[in-house]
């Protein structure tokens, strides 16, 4: 696919190969192994002298389209997809480190991503140090000889702190590392890391690529011979590869990517913005709002402030879950990305397993509540958190 084509065109049309029966939409390819002509190309496909599929866990065309559709929008030479967000962060350490390796990941990361870098990977020889997002001088500080991967998500959860992408991707290749970025809140409608000094990009496809709350899914994109040689290789052998049918649903939620970002964003800059003016309100933390910390870094790096508006309200914990109690239709639970608004109160779901002083050194104070803002009609988002915030 030309890469003159602009992302809109992109995100429809790259990764297509049509089958002999010249199908319009991609077809899904549900089956596990591919049938050899005889045994001297079986052996060709096995030895590697021969291109094509053998065998789902390696590829698998439905797949494949997947990977290369993502690649072309995220402007990255290679793309391998996973079973999840986790699976892809699993695959990308798994795939290029080794015990005694050391990596620096942001204090701001998911959840579950803390876990894997802090309990996990420390059992099998791998340390990690966490430092702020948002000071650069912590993160050269961190680095030592052995440093092999920086690691952070701009913007960040629930507090939508901005990371510099290109003043840490200096950093990165001063160490000799890969700056690793998870563009998961943006995608690459809104943010390309890998123009930034980025050198890997992870996503969770679970939440806007595919954008409906259907599928879980994961990509980890880059170079080719990072990607190929070291990522796919671990995930050809341990397995956390995409189902053909994730893939496709997958597919089909590119094809809509660019439009839902847009109207999610629209929406949420214009909740922001309402919230900022509510008494009840305590704070707003929005990257589109001027009031924000990093407004003008996060433009620079993003197209807009993306979908995620998460604000504190006044009177603590009881005040916040008055606001998520009163709710009628926003869905209360902890997913994102959906087309349908969701909320969470971080600090008794997300990040309720980590002590108080951690929380409140992370700024996830008992009053703050998080919105995935969805694409319902602006109004009744606004009268859903407004009987709430009426009653505090
Ligand atoms: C959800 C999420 C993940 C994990 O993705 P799964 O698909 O749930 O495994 C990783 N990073 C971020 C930023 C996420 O929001």
């Amino acid at each position: 696919m030309s890469d003159d084509y602009q992302l809109e065109t992109l995100a429809l049309r790259a990764g297509t190969h049509r089958s002999q029966f010249n199908e319009h939409s991609e077809a899904l390819y549900l089956t596990s192994s591919f049938v050899f002509e005889n045994a001297a190309q079986a052996a060709a496909r096995f030895a590697g002298n021969e291109p094509g599929n053998i065998y789902s866990r390696f590829t698998n065309p439905t797949v494949t389209a997947f990977q290369e559709r993502l690649a072309a929008l995220e402007g990255a030479e290679a793309c391998v997809a996973t079973a999840s967000g986790m699976s892809a962060i699993l695959a990308c350490v798994m795939g290029l480190l080794k015990s005694g390796d050391h990596i620096i990941a942001s204090h701001s990361i998911f959840g579950a991503t803390v876990q894997l870098f802090a309990n996990i990977f420390s059992r099998f020889g791998l340390e990690t140090t966490f430092v702020s997002a948002t000071d650069v001088n912590a993160w050269q500080a961190a680095v030592k000889p052995n440093t092999k991967i920086l690691f952070l998500e701009t913007p960040s959860n629930p507090l939508t702190e901005i990371s510099d992408i290109a003043a840490l991707g200096r950093v990165a290749k001063k160490a000799g590392a890969w700056l690793v970025v998870d563009n998961c809140f943006c995608t690459p409608v809104l943010q390309r890391p890998l123009e930034f000094g980025a050198d890997i990009i992870i996503h969770s496809a679970t939440k806007y690529l595919d954008g409906q709350g259907r599928v879980l899914g994961g990509a980890v994109l880059g170079k080719h011979d990072v990607i190929m040689e070291g990522v796919f290789g671990f995930l050809r052998t341990a397995g956390p590869t995409l189902s053909a049918f994730n893939a496709w649903v997958l597919l089909k939620g590119l094809e809509t990517l660019k439009i839902r970002m847009d109207a999610h964003s629209a929406n949420a800059l214009e909740l922001a913005r309402w919230l900022e003016q509510q008494p009840a309100i305590e704070k707003v933390y929005y990257p589109g709002l001027p009031s924000h910390p990093q407004h003008r870094l996060a433009l620079q790096q993003q197209k807009t402030g993306g979908g995620i508006v998460s604000f504190t309200v006044k009177g603590g914990k009881q005040a916040a879950w008055r606001v998520v109690d009163a709710t009628r239709m926003i869905s209360i639970t902890a997913n994102l990305g959906d087309v349908k608004s969701t909320i969470t109160h971080p600090a008794s779901t997300t990040h309720g397993r980590i002590s108080q002083e951690a929380r409140d050194a992370a700024g996830v104070v008992d009053g703050l509540l998080r919105i995935a803002v969805g694409l319902e009609a602006l109004q009744d988002i606004k009268a859903d958190v407004e009987r709430g915030l009426k009653s505090v």
